[in-house]
């Protein structure tokens, strides 16, 4: 009889489905792609955001503190891009180890280098982000440092899987450098965009061309008639290169200034998975790259 359980007993252990890894919760595609990239086997990644949803314009949704409630860790963009339904998930998960200040909440905008952090910011200078743009995703610099911080808080949060972490981060550095190489023959010097939002500045200050202009006059404010019409008129003038936009966010309004000016329409991927072929972040930054020739 003993033995009959016993056998029972190991087959039920055998054959148990569950995961023994971390359960990761990304909130961008992005995010959940890197994290699969350090974590690989090891961990099991749950994404919040869709590919093609403006991160903006979230909001918090029952499936998403169900994820947070199960979570091991959420990782996020920070500089309070996703204030509109992660302060909400945090609390309603009710999972002590996501909160804030425990290993389980990785704010990945700690590793990165901001830029364009505001020192007073009042409504009606529309949507901006008062932290600093926190369109780093765009940034290969960024990402390595990014990469790396998850790579620790990942190896400080599973410790018998440090090692293998960090050697999956050194792959990771190694293909990004590679890709470096190979990023910085693309001749982007000196090109001039208009862009829709405020997505592309890190990309526009590590590939050395210029931003000359936008279609919102104020970031999440759709544009008055007078400030399009202004921009209309000094693109005719200055003929930049292309309008950077992304398939979510000020498509159509870009594809009327751009039948306007006859200046060219670049859609460019808004996140990993966001078009054909950008299935992780390097063939995303290959994307991006390549539109931009
Ligand atoms: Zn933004």
């Amino acid at each position: 009889m003993q033995k009959i359980f016993l056998a029972l007993f190991l087959t039920l252990i055998v054959t148990s489905p569950a995961f023994a890894g971390l359960n990761v919760v990304a909130t961008l595609p992005w995010i959940g792609s890197l994290a699969k990239e350090i974590g690989k086997d090891k961990v099991s990644v749950t994404t919040l955001v869709k590919p093609n949803q403006d991160p903006h314009l979230m909001e918090a949704k029952p499936s998403m503190i169900l994820a947070g409630r199960k979570a091991d860790i959420i990782m996020y963009n920070g500089l309070d891009l996703e204030i509109g339904y992660l302060p909400l998930i945090l609390e309603s998960a009710k999972n002590p180890k996501i909160v804030p200040g425990k290993p389980g909440n990785c704010d990945c905008s700690r590793f990165v280098k901001a830029i364009e952090k505001q020192t007073a910011v009042d409504r009606s200078m529309g949507d901006v982000h008062p932290l600093g743009n926190p369109h780093y995703h765009y940034s290969p610099a960024n990402i390595l440092r990014v990469a790396e911080g998850m790579t620790n808080t990942l190896a400080d949060l599973d410790r018998a899987n440090a090692d293998y972490y960090r050697a999956n981060f050194k792959s990771f550095a190694e293909r990004l450098k590679e890709r470096q190489k190979k990023w910085s023959t693309i001749p982007l010097k000196g090109k001039k965009f208009v862009a829709y939002h405020k997505l592309f500045e890190y990309l526009a200050g590590e590939f050395g061309f210029q931003l000359v202009g936008y279609v919102e006059a104020k970031p999440g404010i759709p544009p008055s008639a007078g400030h399009v019409e202004s921009l209309i008129e000094s693109m005719k003038a200055n003929k930049p290169n292309g309008i950077l936009t992304t398939s979510f966010y000020g498509k159509k309004e870009s594809e009327s200034i751009s039948a306007k000016t006859g200046v060219k329409l670049i859609t460019l991927p808004g996140d990993v998975g966001g078009m054909k072929g950008t299935d992780d972040w390097f063939s995303f930054m290959d994307t991006v790259l390549a539109s931009l020739q």
